[in-house]
């Protein structure tokens, strides 16, 4: 059995949603004695996971310094997140797997995702990031060839393209790692968005989602499920309103209809409704959306809003 756990932004930062180094190496300790509990169980775990708040402390630091370091572009901060997340992932879990006595070795592949250079996003930007800023200041980054959009009285904020995932690039890396017995953790933050372009590779100022990218990335590993981990434990009709209602097992058909009828907003919980719908329609297999102390049970079925095939 193998499981590709998709892990949000609650498996790297505290309740508050503060990432603190602290934090997230404490967020990450708890996410990885789940994972161990399920190793010591053998199931394999292949681990993804988000980097929106750490690309928005990236951000930060790009515009606090432009004057006295020049800025990288948002495709080398996926690229350092990822390794930055691989590596504070990789040390909590080998700690995790050595108190359970369980030896295994991990690895990260920082990975490359091929998006369509003509995606409509890159067009029509829609993808919020970073910290709100007064007018003036989002007139410079404005100056400076950055989209951002007045969001009322909260300030401006940066805006951009959230490209649709084609293919995992560096796949066969993980793969070939996962064959040979290693825990792999890939494709953080939905993978480094790059074009081809006149026969090479060029990054671009996008950011993939996440929990889209892991479907893809299930899809590619031969993952049996795909379990997005969040911080609620079901997806839910009516969410916050008096009659809301958990959704537990539900046939895909059914969930693409309650996705279609506004149950989930898009921001949070629609893309990875989406997510594991798709995984679900490609491969036939499960797909399961659940809380981080949940993910045990989801594994099996047991817990979660848990997606079938019919
Ligand atoms: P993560 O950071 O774990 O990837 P998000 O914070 O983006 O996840 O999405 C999870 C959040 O989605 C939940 O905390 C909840 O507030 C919100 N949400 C929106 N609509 C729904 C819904 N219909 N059912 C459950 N949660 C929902
Ligand atoms: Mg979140």
């Amino acid at each position: 059995m193998r499981v590709l756990l998709a892990l949000g932004g609650n498996a790297m930062t505290n309740a508050e949603g503060r990432a603190r180094p602290e934090d997230q190496i404490a967020a990450a300790e708890v996410a990885m004695s789940a994972v161990a509990g399920l190793l010591a169980h053998d199931v394999e775990v292949v681990v993804t996971h988000g980097n929106g708040p750490q690309v928005g402390n990236l951000l930060v630091k790009n515009e606090l310094a432009a004057a006295v370091v020049p800025p990288v572009p948002l495709d080398w901060c996926g690229a350092q997140t990822q390794a930055t997340l691989g590596f504070v992932l990789m040390n909590a879990l080998e700690a995790a797997l050595a108190a359970r006595g369980v030896e295994r070795s991990t690895a990260t592949v920082v990975t490359r995702t091929l998006v369509d250079g003509d995606d409509p996003g890159f067009a029509s930007p829609t993808k919020p990031i970073g910290r709100y800023l007064p007018a003036d200041e989002a007139a410079l980054l404005q100056g400076h060839g950055e989209v951002w959009e007045d969001r009322g009285h909260k300030g401006w904020r940066r805006v951009v393209a959230s490209p649709e995932p084609r293919e995992i690039l560096d796949a066969p890396a993980a793969l070939a790692l996962i064959e040979a017995g290693f825990v792999v953790v890939a494709n953080g933050g939905g993978g480094i968005p790059v074009v081809r372009e006149h026969g090479r590779l060029r990054g671009v100022e996008a950011v993939i989602d996440k929990d889209l990218g892991a479907a893809l990335l299930a899809e590619t590993v031969a993952a049996d499920v795909l379990v997005v981990a969040t911080d609620v434990p079901h997806a839910v009709l009516r969410y916050g309103e008096p009659d809301a209602e958990e959704l537990g097992e539900v046939s895909v058909a059914a969930l693409r209809r309650h996705a279609a009828d506004g149950h989930f907003a898009s921001g949070s919980m629609g893309p990875k409704v989406d997510a594991v719908c798709r995984f679900v329609e490609r491969t036939g297999r499960r797909g399961v959306i659940t809380s981080l102390d949940n993910i045990t049970q989801a594994v099996d079925g047991g817990a979660g809003t848990v997606v079938t095939p019919a």
